[in-house]
C-alpha cells in the first residue's frame, strides 16, 4: 500500500540506491529535501548534474578531473618518474593532503576481487603498463591493505617486474582492511617512507 505520493516513493527509492543509505535514512533524506527551500534543492540537483557532465578521467593518471590532463600530471614541479598506484581518487587526495609526496599517481578505480568478479581488465591496469614506456624509475603500490588490495599489489608487481622498473609497496603501518582515506597523514607518510621493494 502506498502511504506517500508516488513522487515521494520514487525519491525514497533513489536515495536508497546510494551506498550506506538504508530505507529509513532514505525516507529521512527524502522528507528533508521536500522541506528544503526551492533554491537549495535547485543548487543541489544542479551540482550533481554539473559534476556528472564535467568531471572526467585524466588522460594520464585517470583521476577524476574537469580537465583533459589533471593539474598534478600537468605540473612540472612533480617528479614524473615516480608513480604511486592508488585504488581511487579519494586515496590520491589523502596523499595529496600530506603535501609531501612529489611524484605523480595512477588511479586504478578499484581492486582485483575474484569474489566480486572484478578482474585485472576491470581496473585501469593496461593504462598503467602503457605509462611504463615513458621514463619511469619507480612504481609505488599504495593499494589498501585489504585482501583485494594486497592481491592487486602482488598482481601489479608481477606484471611490472619484467620491465625492469623498480616496484615498491607502502609499509603496512596501515591497519588491515583500513581504507587509506581514513588514515591520518603521519601514518600515511610513515607508510610511504617505509616502503619496501617487491
Ligand atoms: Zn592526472
Amino acid at each position: 500500500m502506498d502511504y506517500y505520493s508516488k513522487y515521494i516513493n520514487k525519491l525514497i527509492e533513489e536515495f536508497a540506491k546510494l551506498p550506506g543509505v538504508g530505507t529509513k535514512s532514505a525516507q529521512r533524506l527524502a522528507f528533508h529535501m521536500l522541506n528544503m527551500p526551492d533554491e537549495q534543492v535547485k543548487a543541489f540537483t544542479d551540482s550533481i548534474i554539473k559534476a556528472k557532465s564535467n568531471v572526467r578521467y585524466c588522460k594520464s593518471c585517470y583521476t577524476l578531473t574537469d580537465e583533459e590532463i589533471c593539474p598534478i600530471c600537468r605540473s612540472d614541479k612533480r617528479d614524473h618518474s615516480l608513480i604511486m598506484v592508488v585504488e581511487n581518487t579519494r586515496d590520491l587526495a589523502a596523499y595529496e593532503k600530506t603535501g609531501k609526496y612529489e611524484g605523480v599517481y595512477h588511479v586504478l578505480h578499484g581492486a582485483i576481487s575474484p569474489a566480486l568478479g572484478i578482474g585485472p581488465n576491470d581496473i585501469r591496469l593496461k593504462e598503467l603498463i602503457e605509462r611504463l614506456r615513458g621514463d619511469v624509475k619507480e612504481v609505488i603500490i599504495s593499494t589498501n591493505s585489504s585482501v583485494e588490495g594486497e592481491a592487486t599489489a602482488l598482481y601489479i608487481s608481477k606484471l611490472i617486474k619484467p620491465s625492469g622498473v623498480k616496484v615498491s609497496r607502502i609499509a603496512s603501518g596501515v591497519p588491515v582492511g583500513g581504507d587509506l582515506e581514513y588514515i591520518d597523514e603521519i601514518t600515511l607518510l610513515r607508510a610511504l617512507e617505509g616502503r619496501t621493494d617487491m
